[in-house]
C-alpha cells in the first residue's frame, strides 16, 4: 500500500524511456500518450509469462519470485521486477519463510537481442537499487534474458551506473514537477520510437523537411 508521500513516486520502467528519449518519456508519463507498435506488442508478449501476479517457485538452491513489486524512497519510484532469484549463499541475507541465507539477483526479460543503447541497463540498475534498499543487501549483478538469443546477459551493477540512474531520476522528478515535455530532439532513435506518429506532427511544425531528414538519416 502507498503512503501519502508515495503518490508522487514515478514508474520505475519510465527510466528506460527517459534514457531513450526524454520527450518520449514525457509524452507517456506526463501527457499519458501511448501508441502500440510491433515492438511494444512483442515486448508485452515476452512479459506475459513473467508478469503474472507474485509467484514463488522453489528449485533446489534457488527461490524464484515472479512479478515482485519494488520501490525506492531514494529514487522515489515504484515498479515490478519480472523475476528476482534468491540463490542460497552463505554470505547472503535471510528471507522470510525460508531457512538459510540468499543472494539477490534481478532478471529482466526483453524482446529481441542486446541493444547498443543503455536504456535497458538503466532499468535493471534501478531495480537492483530498489532491492538493495528494501532488503538491505548488495546486488552486485543482474541479468537480461533476451527472447531472440534465448540466453542471459550479465550486467555488473556498478557505482557509476547507479549514479547515472540517480541523476536520471532527479531530472525526471524535476520535469514531472514542472509538467515539462522537452522539445523534439531528432535522431536515429526516432526510427524505433513507439510514439513516432504522435511526436512527428509537432516535429514537422517546428523543423523544415531537410533539417528533419538530416537528423533522421
Ligand atoms: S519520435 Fe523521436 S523525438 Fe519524438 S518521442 Fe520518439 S524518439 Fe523522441
Amino acid at each position: 500500500m502507498k503512503d501519502a508521500n508515495e503518490e508522487n513516486y514515478l514508474m520505475l520502467s519510465g527510466v528506460q524511456h527517459f534514457r531513450f528519449c526524454q520527450r518520449q518519456w514525457a509524452l507517456i508519463h506526463i501527457e499519458q500518450q501511448w501508441e502500440e507498435n510491433v515492438k511494444t506488442i512483442e515486448g508485452q508478449f515476452v512479459h506475459q509469462k513473467v508478469d503474472l501476479p507474485l509467484i514463488r517457485e522453489k528449485r533446489r538452491d534457488k527461490l524464484i519470485v515472479r512479478g515482485m513489486p519494488v520501490k525506492s524512497h531514494e529514487l522515489q519510484t515504484t515498479g515490478i521486477c519480472d523475476v528476482v532469484e534468491f540463490i542460497e549463499d552463505p554470505s547472503g541475507i535471510p528471507i522470510m519463510n525460508e531457512s538459510g541465507t540468499y543472494r539477490v539477483v534481478p532478471v529482466e526479460y526483453k524482446r529481441g537481442k542486446p541493444k547498443q543503447g543503455e536504456e535497458d541497463v538503466m532499468q535493471l540498475v534501478a531495480q537492483a537499487m530498489c532491492l538493495e534498499e528494501m532488503l538491505v543487501c548488495d546486488v552486485p549483478v543482474g541479468y537480461f534474458f533476451y527472447d531472440e538469443i534465448k540466453r542471459r546477459v550479465e550486467v555488473p551493477i556498478t557505482e557509476s551506473l547507479k549514479n547515472e540512474v540517480r541523476a536520471l531520476f532527479k531530472q525526471m522528478h524535476q520535469y514531472f514537477g514542472r509538467q515539462h515535455t522537452p522539445k523534439v530532439k531528432m535522431g536515429k532513435h526516432c526510427k524505433s520510437c513507439s510514439l513516432e506518429n504522435l511526436c512527428m506532427p509537432v516535429l514537422n511544425e517546428k523543423h523544415n523537411v531537410r533539417a528533419y531528414m538530416e537528423g533522421y538519416l
